[in-house]
């Protein structure tokens, strides 16, 4: 039995995000403001089989929970090859399986996600009114991706969260319409502050709506109460609404309130790079340590050595804040 991954501030590192493509369908001006930047070639990508072994060994480690992302992680072929592949972890103490998706897929495969072992999904959503979604996303497609939320929920991968990006000027205005969305339709909804990993390198504090806003914006429509758990490692302040409504709101706040004390998470790029932060300025290739023929303990050892470099914080709010030259879109939202 190996001692689970802990890195040296004594994080226990439960939570691998692994990104399947760097492509992506959307061109959301906060990730891919100027076009897509040069995706990586194929061979450079690791293989299903690959991901397959390296999250075996991660689960072995103690990761309890992989969310697939990207890019669009729909744009991979046969993402449900893998997700069967990654779901007979649950065996090895997986314990959850999630999906973060633009949704544009969704109406057609959400059930064959769900018969391929997914446990959950996250849809991104940033508007809900068609011009400010086309605006956003670069795409005319909100009544698909919504068709797709019901799709999800008929296919019965409930909870379902969605998140929404608030970015001053854009959508600031549409909170408490988001909080009518999530009582109405009982899901998950998750505001996300606009953090400083566009292409474009156009993000400025003052774009940043607060998590403090957003949740005075939701209360003075509806009434918020905590939910009373304790957040763990969960990236989300949990609310529910005081009148008992169905739906619960998630406010998450990386710029104004740091979470990192207790973070859980690393992150595998599509073309297997270990961050240990979504701020990291540094990478660690598992991918060429795996190709040059090591052995399972060899990569062990490996992962255990990159898990102890891993940042105590970011430092978004510090003077000398260097932004990471890979936007979200490559290092895997
Ligand atoms: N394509 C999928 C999607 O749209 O959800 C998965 C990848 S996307 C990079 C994952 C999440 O990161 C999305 O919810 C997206 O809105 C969020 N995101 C991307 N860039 C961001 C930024 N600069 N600040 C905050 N969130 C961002």
């Amino acid at each position: 039995m190996t001692t689970p991954l802990k890195d040296s501030y004594n994080r226990p590192i439960r939570d691998l995000r692994v990104s399947l493509t760097d492509r992506c369908n959307f061109r959301c001006f906060y990730c891919l403001p100027h076009g897509e930047p040069p995706i990586a070639p194929k061979e450079q990508m690791l293989s299903y089989e690959e991901i397959e072994y390296v999250c075996e060994i991660f689960v072995s480690l103690g990761i309890e929970k992989i969310r697939l992302t990207g890019g669009e992680p729909m744009l991979r072929r046969d993402i449900e090859t893998v997700i069967a592949k990654l779901s007979a972890l649950k065996s090895k103490g997986l314990v959850d399986l999630a999906l973060t998706t633009n949704g544009y897929y969704l109406p057609d495969r959400a059930q064959s996600l769900k018969d391929a072992g997914l446990d959950r999904i996250t849809i991104s959503v940033d508007s809900l009114k068609r011009e400010v979604f086309k605006e956003m996303t670069g795409v005319d497609v909100l009544d698909r991706v919504l068709t797709g939320i019901a799709a999800t929920k008929a296919a019965g991968l409930e909870p379902i969260k969605i998140n929404a990006v608030i970015v001053r000027g854009h959508n600031e205005d549409e909170v408490a319409d988001f909080a009518v969305f999530a009582r109405e339709q009982n899901v998950k909804m998750r505001f996300i502050e606009f953090m400083p990993l566009d292409s474009g390198h156009e993000w400025s504090r003052e774009m940043v709506v607060s998590g403090r806003e957003i949740r005075e914006r939701i209360s003075e429509r509806f009434p918020l109460v905590a939910v009373d758990v304790a957040r763990g490692s969960e990236t989300s302040s949990r609310y529910r609404f005081a009148d008992g409504a169905p739906g619960e709101i998630g406010i998450i706040a990386p710029v104004s309130e740091p979470f990192c004390g207790a973070c859980s998470r690393i992150r595998l790029t599509a073309d297997g790079q270990i961050r240990t932060c979504l701020f990291s300025t540094v990478e660690h290739s598992l991918r060429d340590v795996v190709r040059s023929g090591a052995t399972r303990p060899e990569i062990i050892e490996y992962i255990d050595s990159v898990v102890l470099k891993k940042e105590p914080r970011h430092y978004i709010n510090d003077p000398q804040f260097v932004a990471p030259s890979r936007t979200m879109s490559f290092i895997g939202g």
